[in-house]
């Protein structure tokens, strides 16, 4: 399979409660593939009234999940790791066609989510509890107590990996998950639920609602639900934030980014002309850990001239995906022309490019460079969400860190160089959270977790790996004593 397969009937996307597929009760709306352009599937917008009926069969599906043990819980993600690597071809098209990520993007996304499932099914060898004698014949340990129902709202630009993040650790660790898919792209979420049921998950543990914004507020207000995660933008993420830990919940923000590289000149030419041109470019630039500004430093000529020949060689529709919407492909080339008028040069120009013979109808726009950028424009400072990498010339290093502090995001920063030193000296200076050596796209592999800071984070903790565990449930602290006979310990 080398092309993103759509046969032109509309496809079924429901909402998916109590282990069946049923219709929302909102207003219908239309989902659009990037790569054609045209309607894929036609769903409905959950009202309060849909949500109810999620909570309600989640929260009783949950009492008997929790009361069962972690190892048993895992026997289905087992099975459900299995089903996954059956169906991976089928739910990576599904994947391309809804979000335009290229089959490969697709694949490898699933792969990256069945990581973190890998995490979830070791916790029935790793999390022990602790438990240590603490006084004379008394003891402490810790348990995890499931929260109960929990919620996931997740964007349209990964829609298998990063609910894929949650799932897994949410349902071992015995909570029932509710998703609210992006209204983007909905219709992985179907997929992968079908797949849980059949790995033997009982029916109400993962229930997804369809819809929007306001789909989105009725689940953080509804009082059964006890935590909520969130990825997407900044300002969804700081709102999604305020909203629920206004009501006392927990909540778990990951929003938006604008990543830096720091590039010097005795950088390898191949790895850093590589690992930057793919950074930029990969998943066509719309992915929070996409390279977004280059920090040159000193004469970078021939660097920069390799980034710019590996990014013009890449063929649309193949080695690049399609922009997910004919609005945002729009805003990019508009956001090119801004930053032209600030004084920018655009040395690879994707605004007119055509569209590969096998996607005519879709939503296209190629590698985009632009260098000389001013420091205090805004294609040096907003996240575009698009191939294009803004070049800031620096004259030094010192220079190329003031320009990475001022960041109000904290996502990813990456350095290419040589010199282990001055590797060093930007793992310690640069305000992001996930940094690179030598690497485009810093992205931490399992057990290591995932989650920026500054206004790429709001919430504590990361939304996978060890700190996950204690988002997702309570613990509980246990201390236990059996001996009789009275003495003068503390705890006697
Ligand atoms: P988005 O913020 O528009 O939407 C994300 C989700 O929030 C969707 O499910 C959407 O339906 C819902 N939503 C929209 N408005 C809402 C509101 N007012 N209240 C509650 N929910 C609302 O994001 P997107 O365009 O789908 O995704 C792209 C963004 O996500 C980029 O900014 C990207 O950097 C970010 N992202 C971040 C990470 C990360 O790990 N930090 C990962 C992937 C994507």
């Amino acid at each position: 399979m080398n092309t993103v397969h759509f046969d032109g009937e509309i496809l079924s996307c429901q909402n998916y409660i109590s282990g069946s597929f049923v219709e929302a009760s909102g207003q219908e709306f239309s989902i659009y593939s990037p790569y054609t352009g045209s309607i894929i599937a036609i769903t409905k917008t959950s009202t309060i009234k849909d949500i109810a009926q999620a909570v309600a069969s989640a929260k009783t599906a949950q009492i008997d999940w929790a009361l069962r043990s972690l190892k048993d819980r895992s026997q289905v993600l087992f099975s459900f790791r299995h089903i996954l690597l059956r169906e991976i071809d089928a739910i990576s098209n599904l994947v391309s066609l809804e979000s335009g990520k290229t089959l490969a993007e697709a694949k490898a996304g699933i792969l990256k989510g069945i990581e973190v499932l890998e995490f979830a099914l070791s916790l029935q060898n790793l999390d022990t509890g602790g438990k240590m004698e603490v006084s004379r014949e008394v003891f402490c340990e810790y348990r995890r107590r499931p929260l109960g129902v929990v919620a996931q709202i997740t964007p349209f630009n990964f829609p298998a990996m990063v609910p894929m993040w949650t799932i897994p650790i949410a349902l071992a660790l015995g909570n029932a998950y509710l998703w609210k898919p992006s209204d983007k792209t909905p219709l992985t979420a179907g997929r992968i639920a079908q797949c849980l049921t059949e790995a033997g998950l009982p029916d109400g543990l993962l229930n997804i609602v369809n819809g929007g914004q306001e789909t989105a507020q009725a689940l953080i207000d509804h009082p059964d639900i006890a935590a909520i995660g969130f990825v997407g933008s900044t300002p969804v993420a700081k709102a999604v934030f305020q909203r629920g830990s206004q009501l006392g919940k927990r909540v778990l923000a990951l929003g938006g980014a604008k990543n830096h590289i720091l590039l010097l000149p005795d950088a390898d030419l191949d790895m850093s002309g590589r690992g930057i041109s793919d950074s930029f470019t990969g998943c066509a630039g719309q992915r929070c850990m996409a390279a977004s500004v280059l920090l040159a430093i000193g004469d970078c000529d021939a660097h920069i001239e390799t980034i710019k020949n590996r990014a013009a060689s890449l063929k649309l529709g193949k080695d690049m995906g399609a922009i997910i919407s004919a609005e945002h492909a729009a805003f990019l080339r508009s956001a090119v022309d801004e930053a032209e008028k600030s004084g920018a040069k655009v040395i690879l120009d994707g605004r007119s490019i055509k569209a590969p013979s096998e996607y005519p109808g879709g939503y296209w726009f190629g590698p985009t460079i632009l260098d000389h950028v001013p420091p205090e424009s805004s294609a040096a400072k907003t996240e575009l969400f698009g191939p294009l990498l803004s070049i800031v010339r620096c004259k030094n290093i010192s220079e190329a860190l003031a320009i990475e502090n001022k960041s109000l995001f904290g996502n990813a920063c990456s350095v290419f160089t040589a010199s282990g030193p001055l590797a060093e000296k930007v793992v310690r200076r640069s305000k992001a959270a996930m940094i690179g050596i030598n690497i485009g796209v810093p992205v931490p592999r399992e057990p290591f977790s995932f989650g920026g800071c500054q206004a790429s984070k709001f919430g504590h903790g990361d939304i996978t790996g060890q700190s996950s565990l204690d988002f997702w449930s309570d613990l509980v602290k246990v201390t236990t004593k059996w001996e009789t006979q009275n003495d003068e310990t503390w705890m006697s």
